[in-house]
């Protein structure tokens, strides 16, 4: 059989949008500028779909920082890997700050959340190691797994029994090296938080290590963004803490946050920074501004996208909508029927009133889940919020929805 063969089935991820040709459910095309109002095929939309958490996309104080570091550097200086020729005295300034935010000895900074987490596990486990990891995982949490060659297990969704009982065996058949525990720290999909005082709990109990991805909770979570580590209280008992600058910081790029030991270890053995360019100046200087503004927050962005997060949530949950249990602005609306045809139905009807939500599917969410992901930000308005609800109203109206909560939620995890 050829290889390329497959191309014209509707195999793989997508496969039948691909096959299709369609623009309009995956890979549509939007304007470029973000912030809660954007074009899409030429009409204005209030964007629902975008990380911009803290509403930092638009600030023109950070664009001004990044124009001149382009002015100075150019846009790909420094050149080479940060173990050659790309290491410069603001990367390393950039990590003592990090690290001081995360309260940790020592940060590391990487090109993006994707190469951070791979590059991380990787570099922490091998062949003798276990991972243990969320069922929930992200994929560069399963791809940096992968790439260790280590063995992993996957627990149920944040199932501290299952966990528990997977350490017990693990341990009990004399395992020749370690394990290390991967969560979510919000869950990316449903913004439910992962129960870190309770892993925590068992790892100490195992003997176990534990690394945390809080891409869609760094600058989040927490009274001052630090993470859904800062919001339990137990950042000191996490060995191994993730962030990511693509979501609150509008940004790109990712840091993992360690003891000094293990980020040197890091330094030296992650392939996705040792084998790759290091992160240009213009993003250094622009990480640096927006951490500062995260900090002090003084225009209390952080309090803004909560009070907007709570009343979109409750007036969908008004309106009879299912938005399942999450705990972080992230807002999951579950199609009732779980079906492609009806999420396809709401997402045009949202659309044509202006309103722009994403419906995921396998494999961003686990088979038989249909749901669409909104991101209230600390720059959505009142009245974009009252529109939106407004048109999720009409919408269940003229589709007649049943809105009864998707089989799949009623389940025990
Ligand atoms: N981890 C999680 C949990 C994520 O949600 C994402 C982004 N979807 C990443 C890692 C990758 O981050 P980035 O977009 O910065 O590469």
């Amino acid at each position: 059989m050829d290889l390329f063969s497959k191309f014209d089935t509707d195999g793989g991820y997508f496969g039948p949008f691909r096959l299709r040709k369609d623009k309009y459910f995956t890979r549509p095309v939007l304007d470029p500028l973000p912030g809660p109002q954007m074009f899409f095929e030429g009409k204005p939309v209030i964007q629902w779909s975008i990380n911009n958490y803290m509403g930092l996309a638009e600030n023109e104080e950070i664009k001004a920082i990044a124009v001149e570091a382009v002015k100075t550097y150019g846009t790909s200086a420094p050149m080479g890997s940060r173990m050659m020729t790309g290491n410069t005295e603001r990367h390393q300034e950039l990590e003592r700050r990090l690290a001081d935010f995360m309260e940790k000895e020592a940060a590391i900074v990487f090109n993006s959340g994707f190469l951070g987490v791979t590059g991380t596990i990787q570099a922490l486990v091998g062949p003798d190691d276990i991972v243990l990891m969320d069922k929930m995982s992200h994929a560069s949490m399963i791809d940096g797994t992968l790439l260790s060659r280590s063995n992993y297990r996957v627990f149920k969704h944040n199932n501290m029994d299952n966990l528990e009982y997977h350490l017990k065996s693990i341990n009990d058949n004399g395992r020749k090296g370690g394990v290390l525990i991967i969560t979510e720290g919000v869950f990316g999909m449903e913004g439910d938080l992962g129960d870190l005082p309770a892993i925590c709990d068992l790892k100490d109990k195992y003997n176990a290590r534990l690394f945390v991805d809080d891409a869609h909770g760094f600058g989040v979570m927490g009274d001052g963004g630090q993470g859904t580590a800062f919001h339990f209280g137990v950042q000191d008992r996490i060995d191994v803490l993730f962030g990511t600058f693509s979501k609150a910081f509008a940004a790109v790029g990712g840091v993992t946050a360690a003891s000094r030991k293990l980020v040197d270890w890091i330094q030296f053995n992650a392939r996705t920074q040792i084998f790759t360019k290091s992160l240009p100046m213009v993003y250094i200087e622009v990480i640096m501004k927006t951490l500062e503004l995260i900090r002090e927050d003084r225009e209390g962005r952080r309090l803004k996208m909560w009070q907007n997060a709570a009343r979109l949530k409750s007036g969908l949950r008004e309106l009879g909508y299912t938005v399942g249990n999450s705990q972080a602005p992230i807002t999951p609306v579950y199609v009732p029927a779980g079906d492609i045809p009806t999420g396809e139905s709401i997402v045009r009807g949202l659309r044509d009133q202006g309103i722009f939500i994403t419906g995921l599917i396998h494999p961003v969410v686990p088979r038989g889940i249909l749901l669409f992901r909104m991101i209230p930000t600390a720059s959505h308005t009142d009245e974009q919020i009252q529109a939106t609800l407004d048109a999720f109203k009409k919408v269940r109206d003229d589709l007649n929805l049943k809105l009864d909560p998707p089989a799949i939620l009623r389940r025990k995890p």
